[in-house]
């Protein structure tokens, strides 16, 4: 018995998911499924189309970086992957995309301000934008420091990554998290979303002021806050 299956058959749903959504082509994308208990997560193999891919293909990868159980190569961003389960706790999905709009937001090395209650649903705060990564660390172990960017960059602004399930990899693109894979994918559509909004706003108005602070904390409280509202109760 695969002691392993439903996590790989989690890892292989949230996959199947980014071509669904247009979140990427050819295999520009990967999600994980990470199991606590277990201390393992399930990833896309490398360089695997979509449509080739099983629940099966999925590479079951531990903490430190050891492949436990597959035929395939892991993801090449699977060390990103590993930094971020280590160092977020609670997190339990996370997506890597090439989606066009969250990559150009990423390229032109800017956080999305919250421009609206789209956004404010999902973050009380902008979606944060690392800073370019240095040639040391580039060529050190390029995976791996991705991972410690985007961690730092939460550290420094004091970003809570609860609260707070994205982030965009400056020159590179986005990555988001959450309680699952199929979340993750979720917040990576969100996200792309969200910057397809802000980009077409400051395309109206260059100027455009962010919502104001009352507004976003009532969008963020009631679908997040300890009196949430928003949805069917039980
Ligand atoms: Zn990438």
């Amino acid at each position: 018995m695969d002691i392993y299956k439903s996590l790989k058959e989690e890892a292989y749903e949230a996959n199947i998911e980014i071509p669904r959504r247009n979140l990427a082509i050819y295999t520009w994308g990967n999600v994980s499924a990470f199991d606590p208990e277990k201390s393992v997560f399930a990833i896309k193999p490398s360089g695997v189309v979509y449509e080739k891919l099983c629940p099966d293909s999925m590479v079951i990868v531990d903490l430190d970086g050891r492949v436990v159980d597959s035929k395939l190569n892991p993801s090449s961003d699977t060390e990103t992957h590993r930094v971020l389960y280590r160092e977020f706790s609670g997190i339990r999905g996370i997506t890597h995309t090439h989606s066009v709009y969250a990559v150009a937001w990423a390229q032109a090395r800017l956080p999305v301000p919250v421009f609206g209650t789209t956004h404010a649903d999902h973050g009380a705060e902008e979606i944060p934008c690392t800073p370019i990564m240095g040639k040391e660390a580039v060529q050190n172990n390029y995976e791996l420091e991705t991972g410690n960017l985007i961690v730092e960059t939460f550290q420094k602004s004091n970003i809570n990554p609860a609260e707070m399930c994205m982030v965009l990899v400056a020159g590179h693109g986005p990555f988001t998290w959450g309680k699952t894979a199929a979340q993750s994918v979720y917040h990576a559509a969100v996200l792309e979303e969200v910057c397809k909004m802000a980009h077409l706003t400051l395309s109206l108005k260059a100027q455009t002021e962010s919502l104001p602070e009352h507004i976003i904390r009532k969008h963020w409280e009631r679908k997040h806050g300890k009196n949430a509202y928003y949805g069917q109760k039980g």
